[in-house]
């Protein structure tokens, strides 16, 4: 994933999640012909991360499209005894480039902490690929006005050493926004996107200043533009409206009256 010369180079990653079968091909491949078509110049990577058993199928049906594939999850560890996990290996054997990880499900369902998350996007390091580490607040902790010191404290355990900003994206999601069609206010998303972009200075000095931070939470066609104009928000992770090729590219399409 590369970056412009002026800034940041936004990404939009698409998070397809326990969804999807071979016959989603189709969605793929609609993505990939608007990308050598009409969005053939998009000023932003443009990534879907499918279900770990589609992206072998997907790698080959994109072929040498700019269309990145991500897996959703990593084991922290390269191989071994491990029944039902993935190693960041194999994504990257099967087409992936990048790794979600510390999904707000994945925290929720499975237990995960921001120490067994840094583990995991150091894993993703480990085999080449981009680690996206997931952090954002309940809506509890967001009543009781500790979002900030959440998200950072999340930011903070869940990177490792090894983060730069070539290999690292931070996705910022609310997780009460996440499926439900609620979002913050832009000014809300500001004030976060505001922290983590000075954490990060902090964390990592020069590299913090560059490295993508997305938004994500109920992003659709009707408040992408909106959302993604958000200060310091360089792209979007998308659950639900990822699915289907066409509200996702409608989102895409948000950074298309920025071409050069
Ligand atoms: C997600 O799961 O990462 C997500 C943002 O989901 P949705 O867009 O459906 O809220």
């Amino acid at each position: 994933m590369v970056k412009d010369g002026g800034g940041i180079r936004p990404l939009i990653a698409g998070n397809w999640k326990m969804n999807g079968d071979k016959a989603s091909v189709a969605e793929i491949l609609a993505v990939r012909d608007a990308l050598a078509g009409p969005l053939a110049d998009l000023p932003a990577d443009v990534m879907i991360a499918p279900p770990a058993t589609l992206i072998a199928g997907f790698a080959a049906a994109l072929g040498a499209s700019p269309v990145l594939l991500a897996g959703q999850d990593c084991h922290p560890k390269p191989d071994g005894a491990h029944t039902g996990d993935i190693a960041a290996e194999m994504l990257r054997d099967a087409g992936a480039v990048a790794v979600i990880v510390g999904h707000s499900e994945r925290r929720a369902d499975h237990g995960e902490t921001s120490s067994i998350v840094s583990e995991k996007a150091m894993a993703a390091h480990r085999a080449g690929l981009t680690a996206i580490v997931c952090i954002g607040e309940t809506k509890d902790e967001r009543t009781a006005g500790k979002t900030v010191a959440v998200v950072c404290g999340q930011l903070k355990d869940s990177l490792p050493a090894s983060a730069t900003s070539e290999n690292t994206v931070i996705a910022y999601e609310p997780v009460w926004a996440i499926g439900t069609g609620l979002t913050p206010t832009p000014d809300d998303v500001k004030d976060v996107h505001a922290a983590i972009r000075s954490d990060l200075a902090t964390l990592l000095g020069q590299e913090g200043t560059k490295m993508r931070i997305l938004y994500g939470g109920s992003v659709k066609p009707d408040n992408a533009a909106v959302l993604m104009a958000v200060e310091n928000v360089d792209g979007a992770l998308v659950g639900g409206a990822s699915l289907k090729a066409s509200d996702f590219l409608a989102i895409v399409r948000t950074y298309e009256a920025k071409r050069c």
